[in-house]
C-alpha cells in the first residue's frame, strides 16, 4: 500500500510503498476514506527534534482518520468488515481510570500504551495511507447514519478538539454570554459551529485574514473582528463593555493571548488550544479576577461519539478541501502558506 511517511525530524514526508497491515488479535485494519491534514503535522515536520516527544520517526502521518473496517483480528466483535468508522487518535493503555473514562489523551500509564503519549500518526502509523492498523477495536467508533468518512475524518480532531474545549466551559456559555474565537482556521471555523449548535452564546471571531472572517460569518459567528490594535476595543464593544465569558485561542501566540487577557471577563475562561507556544503573564494584577487560564489537548472517546452525532445531523460540518494521497505533500505546503480555507482532507 501507499503511505505518507515522516522519515526523520525536520524533513518533508515521502510517499512510499509499505506492506498491507494485518490485524492481530483484538486489532482492526481500516481502509482509509479520509485523513485530515492538521497544522500540528507541520510542527512535527519542521519544528520537532529528538527528545521533544517520547517517540519519533519513521511513521506514517495522519492522526485524523475515518474509513471502513477492512479486516478484524481474532476476538473483535464490536465492528464488522465494511462498516464505516472513525478512528479515535489518542491511544492510551486502555485500562487505567482515565482511559476507562475514554480520556486516553491523559492516560495514567503511558508506558503501557502502544506508544507513550502518542497514537496513530503520532509515533505509530497513521491514516495517510491506503490502510491503517488500529491496535484495539475500542479505538474505532462506528459512524452514525448519514455521515461519510470524508466528512467524518476532520471531526476526529478539528471537531473533537474544539468540542472538548467548549464542553468544559458549557456552564459559562449562557444565553447572555459571549464566546470569542481567536483564529478561524481548521479548528476555529468548526468551533463556531459547535458553539452555535450547543450553546446560545453570542460569538465574536477574530482573525488576521478577511477570507477566514468570511468563513466565520458563514459558520454562524455574530461579529467578525480583524486582528490588530483596535481588536480588543471592538470585542469589548460587542459585549457591551463587559468582556467575554469564554475566550478560545486557536493560535496561542503572545499577541493572541494578550488579546484574550484584554477581552476576558471576571469569572471567565481563557482556553489555549493553539500550539504556537506564546506566553502570558499571570499575576494578581494582570488578569481579571477569577479568570481561569488553561490549555486543552484533543478530546475523549465519548466526546468523539457526540461530535460525530452533531456531524451526522448536519449541525457541524467542517469545510473540507480534498487532495489525493499523491498530492498530500502539496496539501501540507498549501497549509503552511495559509492557502487552505477550512480543512484539507487526504482521500486515498
Ligand atoms: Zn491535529
Ligand atoms: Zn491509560
Amino acid at each position: 500500500m501507499r503511505a505518507l511517511r515522516l522519515q526523520e525530524w525536520k524533513s518533508e514526508p515521502e510517499l512510499v510503498e509499505l506492506p498491507d497491515p494485518v490485524p492481530g488479535p483484538g486489532q482492526v485494519v481500516v481502509r482509509i476514506g479520509g485523513a485530515g491534514a492538521c497544522h500540528s503535522d507541520l510542527h512535527l515536520m519542521h519544528d520537532f527534534g529528538a527528545g521533544a516527544v517520547p517517540w519519533g520517526p519513521p511513521f506514517t502521518l495522519g492522526h485524523e482518520n475515518a474509513g471502513w473496517v477492512h479486516a478484524v483480528g481474532d476476538g473483535v466483535t464490536s465492528v464488522a468488515v465494511g462498516q464505516p468508522v472513525a478512528v479515535y487518535g489518542a491511544w492510551g493503555c486502555g485500562a487505567c481510570p482515565r482511559c476507562r473514562l475514554g480520556m486516553e489523551t491523559y492516560c495514567g500509564n503511558p508506558a503501557a500504551a502502544p506508544v507513550p503519549a502518542g497514537g496513530g500518526g503520532l509515533g505509530l502509523d497513521g491514516g495517510m495511507a491506503d490502510y491503517q492498523l488500529v491496535p484495539d477495536a475500542r479505538l474505532v467508533v462506528p459512524l452514525p447514519d448519514g455521515l461519510d468518512p470524508v466528512r467524518a475524518a476532520p471531526l476526529t480532531d478539528a471537531g473533537l478538539t474544539p468540542y472538548h474545549a467548549i464542553r468544559r466551559s458549557w456552564s459559562k456559555l449562557t444565553p447572555e454570554s459571549t464566546a470569542v474565537v481567536i483564529g478561524a482556521g481548521g479548528l476555529g471555523h468548526v468551533a463556531i459551529q459547535i458553539l452555535k449548535a450547543t450553546t446560545a452564546a453570542r460569538i465574536v471571531t477574530v482573525d488576521t485574514d478577511p477570507a477566514a472572517l468570511t468563513l466565520a460569518e458563514a459558520c454562524g459567528s455574530d461579529t467578525m473582528v480583524r486582528a490588530g490594535d483596535s481588536a480588543a476595543g471592538e470585542i469589548r464593544a460587542a459585549t457591551g463593555g463587559r468582556g467575554a465569558e469564554v475566550v478560545l485561542d486557536f493560535v496561542g501566540a503572545d499577541a493572541t493571548l494578550a488579546l484574550g487577557v484584554a477581552t476576558v471577563r471576571t469569572l471567565g475562561d481563557l482556553t489555549i488550544v493553539g500550539i504556537a507556544g506564546g506566553t502570558v503573564p499571570v499575576s494578581f494584577f494582570s488578569v481579571p479576577y477569577e479568570v481561569s487560564i488553561q490549555t486543552t489537548y484533543w478530546g475523549s472517546l465519548p466526546e468523539l461519539a457526540e461530535v460525530l452525532d452533531l456531524g451526522a445531523r448536519g449541525l457541524v460540518e467542517p469545510r473540507v478541501v480534498t487532495f489525493g494521497l499523491d498530492d498530500a505533500v502539496s496539501a501540507y505546503r498549501q497549509l503552511r502558506e495559509a492557502k487552505v480555507h477550512g480543512r484539507a482532507v487526504i482521500v486515498p
